[in-house]
This record gives C-alpha cells, structure tokens and sequence, in this order.
C-alpha cells in the first residue's frame, strides 16, 4: 500500500502499491472532465458517492 489522497477531500488515503490514476482525455468536450476514470476516495466519500449513485438509479415512482 502507499498514500495517496482523496481526490474529493482530500484525505489522505492508502492506496495499492501499483495504483495509478488513468485519465480518459484532458476532459475537453467530454463528460469525464478531465477526472481520473478509477478515482481514489476515502472510505467516507466512496460511501458518499455510492449512496448518489444508488439514489439516482433509483426510480422515482412514489413523487407525490
Ligand atoms: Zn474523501
Ligand atoms: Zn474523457
């Protein structure tokens, strides 16, 4: 393992040894924004992001 940070907060984090950030492209007219497309987070933000994710996969069915 080695340290890394957070690319959300910043924390500083552990990461695999042979971890390396791969970008898709600068981001330039492209959805990726220039982000890593294997972000490393923190255990709090993963948690974070996971949970947005599943909440927006959710449908949305039950809107009043
Ligand atoms: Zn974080
Ligand atoms: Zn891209």
């Amino acid at each position: 393992m080695k340290s890394w940070n957070c690319i959300a907060c910043g924390k500083e984090i552990e990461v695999e040894d042979d971890y390396e950030p791969q970008y898709c492209c600068d981001g330039r007219d492209c959805t990726c924004m220039g982000q890593p497309v294997n972000p490393a987070f923190c255990d709090e933000c993963e948690t974070k992001i996971f949970r947005q994710q599943a909440l927006q996969q959710e449908p949305e069915e039950k809107g009043k």
